[in-house]
Formats: structure tokens, C-alpha cells, sequence
């Protein structure tokens, strides 16, 4: 079976390491026309992607890439500590973190040293299905046929709207994102604790062992047009929400290091697969960022469908049994991260 694969993030670089793995013939296409991996912020994996990745095989080259996460500490806007409680189950594959950008670097490797093809540069901008196979064409002029397309090209994905044009855009949920990174670290802070301060801007940090500390604030306010998220000066600003709380407003200040995003989710995706198309990971559901998930979720989309792929008689039905396995615990997810 040969099946293309669009998007090589998280979910894409996945589901190729996870399809290979049960016997497909695997090409992958990333529009980025090197890496990818363009996107700075830093994100959190959870015992159920690190078992995902153990599943695909990928988890030792994650682990080194990566950082134990063991705790989880709340504390108040002067610093000092509210409660504090462990992450993971005991024996568990425990959390870890690193940058989104060395994740999607580790899979990409690992995808090229399977020897499976990864083509960056190719934005695929239409699909068109037959008989019994699935054509996709791409914005440099490139074609490709296969048996299955996999869709994993992220929030804004065109794979969606081909298999449902209707389908509704991501929903803004009411809150700007903020990451950045604080060269040093609060002393005496081990580097195996997440950090969530209360106060009137939720804020989270983690101090780093070598790469200073990495931090995200949660500010409620209305969306941010293009050329707001491309102005500067947001450490000035998070600081001045932060006057009545003096720990996350020294960290703020000191930044060398801040992006602001817009948070979206995309609950109840009405159209997963038809014929010879599936989407998976952010194409198929996002959360907004508060429960940590959507990484972790996106691995585990790459594991079921390849199960499915494996397990199932025939495209049809398997692409129903991944949908019906995977859609009640993402949107369960996406629903609580949106309340929270
Ligand atoms: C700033 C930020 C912080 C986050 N923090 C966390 C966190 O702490 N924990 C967590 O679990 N999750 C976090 N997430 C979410 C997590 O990164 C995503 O949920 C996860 O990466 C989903 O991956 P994906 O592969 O489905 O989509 P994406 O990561 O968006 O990847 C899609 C890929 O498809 C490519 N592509 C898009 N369109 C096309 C096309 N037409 N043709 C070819 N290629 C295309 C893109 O270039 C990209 O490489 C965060 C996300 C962001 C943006």
C-alpha cells in the first residue's frame, strides 16, 4: 500500500514512523522548504504520547532530546508555594519538554533514517480522488498518486476543507499566548518542576539546565491581527499585566525571548475521512493550550490509524475504526481545555 503523507510535524512525522512500521510505503510532504520547525515555543509531552512514541519506537531519540518533568508546583504571585503534586503514574513513562522545533527535528531524523521519503518544499494544494486511489497535486507543479492520503497539515489544514468544504475554521477561544525565555534561572529551582503561578494572568515556567527559563503567560483579550503579532515590545507589556505580581514580572522583564500567538481550538470536526483521505492530529481536532495535550494527542492519531491500517479489512473500514477509537477522547480533551 502506498500512502502519501502531508505535513511533517508532530502528527505527520509520526504517523510515517508508525505506518512504515506495519509495512505501508511511506512519502511524506512538508511544505516548510527545510525544516518545519520554525516554531520557537517549547511544549510538554505526557505519559500518553511518551507511550505512543515507545510504540513508534522513537522514544529513546525523545528522550535525549528532551527533560524529565516530575512535578507540578502552584504557587502565588510573590513566589511562594500554594501546593505541588507528582506528574505521571508510578513506573509510568513519566512527562518530559522540549522545544516544538527539537521534537519535529528528532521525528524528521528518525523518518529519514528509516529511509522513508520526506520531501520538503511541496505544499499540497489539491487532492482529487478515484477509482481506487487518491491523487494530490502540489504548488510547485509536483504530483502524486497513492491508495491513501493522510492529512496531517496542521490547524489551518487544506486536507480539511478538501474532504468537507464547508468545514468550520478554527475557533478563537479567547485568550493570547505568550512564550518566552529568560536567560537564568530562579535560584535554587530544579529543572525536573513545571511552575504555575496564580494570579490575574495564568503563568507557568520551567527552569531550564541550560537554556535559561521558559515560560508562557495566558492573557485574556481579544484576538490579535497580523501586524499586532508582529510588533515588539511584549515583555513591556505582559510586565505591566503583571504589576501586583513581582515573581513572573522579574522573569518577564528579563526576557530575551517572547512570542505571542492567538489560541484556537477545533472541536467536532465533521467530516475525519472520505474514500481515500483521513486527516489526523491538529488537522482533525485542536485544543487550545491549557491541558499540555495537543502533541501528545497527535502521536497517539499516528499510532491508532497505523493499528487500524494493520488490524482492518480493506481502507474503508479501517479509516472508520481509527475515527471511532480516536474521536471520543480528543474532543473530551478539547472541551476541557476549552473550560479551563
Ligand atoms: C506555540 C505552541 C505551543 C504549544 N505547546 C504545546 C504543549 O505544551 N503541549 C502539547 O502537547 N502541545 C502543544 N502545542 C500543540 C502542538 O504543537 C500541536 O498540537 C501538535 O504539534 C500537533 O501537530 P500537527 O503535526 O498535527 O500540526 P502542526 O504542528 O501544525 O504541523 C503541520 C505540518 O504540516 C505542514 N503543512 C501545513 N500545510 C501544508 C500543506 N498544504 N502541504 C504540506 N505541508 C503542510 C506544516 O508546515 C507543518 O510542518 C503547542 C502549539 C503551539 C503552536
Amino acid at each position: 500500500m502506498v500512502i502519501h503523507v502531508v505535513g511533517a510535524g508532530i502528527a505527520g512525522s509520526a504517523a510515517a514512523l508508525a505506518l512504515h512500521g506495519v509495512g505501508a510505503e511511506v512519502v511524506v510532504h512538508e511544505a516548510h522548504p527545510d525544516t518545519s520547525t520554525d516554531a520557537g515555543a517549547f511544549l510538554t509531552l505526557a505519559e500518553n504520547g511518551m507511550r505512543a512514541l515507545q510504540a513508534i519506537g522513537a522514544d529513546e531519540a525523545v528522550r535525549r532530546a528532551s527533560a524529565p518533568l516530575r512535578t507540578m508546583h502552584v504557587a502565588d504571585g510573590t513566589g511562594a508555594e500554594l501546593a505541588s503534586r507528582p506528574l505521571g503514574e508510578p513506573g509510568g513513562p513519566g512527562f518530559r519538554y522540549l522545544t516544538r522545533a527539537r521534537m519535529c527535528a528528532v521525528l524528521q531524523d528518525e523518518v529519514r533514517r528509516r529511509g522513508i521519503p520526506l520531501r520538503h518544499g511541496e505544499r499540497l494544494v489539491a487532492t482529487a480522488p478515484d477509482e481506487d486511489g487518491i491523487s494530490a497535486a502540489f504548488a510547485d507543479g509536483a504530483r502524486a498518486r497513492g491508495d491513501l492520503l493522510i492529512g496531517a497539515d496542521g490547524l489551518r489544514s487544506i486536507v480539511r476543507t478538501q474532504l468537507d468544504p464547508g468545514a468550520a475554521p478554527p475557533r478563537y477561544v479567547g485568550s493570547q499566548i505568550f512564550y518566552g525565555a529568560t536567560p537564568g534561572t530562579p535560584p535554587d529551582v530544579p529543572t525536573d518542576r513545571f511552575h504555575f503561578v496564580r494570579g490575574g494572568v495564568a503563568f507557568g515556567y520551567i527552569a531550564t539546565e541550560r537554556e535559561g527559563t521558559w515560560w508562557f503567560a495566558r492573557v485574556i483579550g481579544p484576538e490579535l491581527d497580523p501586524d499586532e503579532l508582529a510588533t515588539g515590545g511584549w515583555a513591556a507589556h505582559l510586565g505591566d499585566l503583571l504589576a501586583d505580581e513581582p515573581f513572573p514580572r522579574a522573569i518577564v522583564r528579563a526576557a530575551d525571548r517572547v512570542l505571542v500567538t492567538n489560541a484556537y481550538d477545533l472541536a467536532n470536526v465533521r467530516v475525519w475521512h472520505r474514500e481515500r483521505a483521513v486527516i489526523i492530529g491538529d488537522a482533525a481536532h485542536a485544543a487550545s493550550p491549557a491541558t499540555g495535550q495537543g502533541a501528545s494527542m497527535a502521536l497517539e492519531d499516528a499510532v491508532a490509524l497505523a493499528e487500524a491500517i494493520r488490524d482492518a479489512e480493506g481502507i474503508g473500514a479501517a479509516l472508520t475504526a481509527y475515527e471511532e477509537h480516536r474521536r471520543g477522547p480528543v474532543e473530551a480533551n478539547t472541551a476541557a481545555s476549552a473550560r479551563m
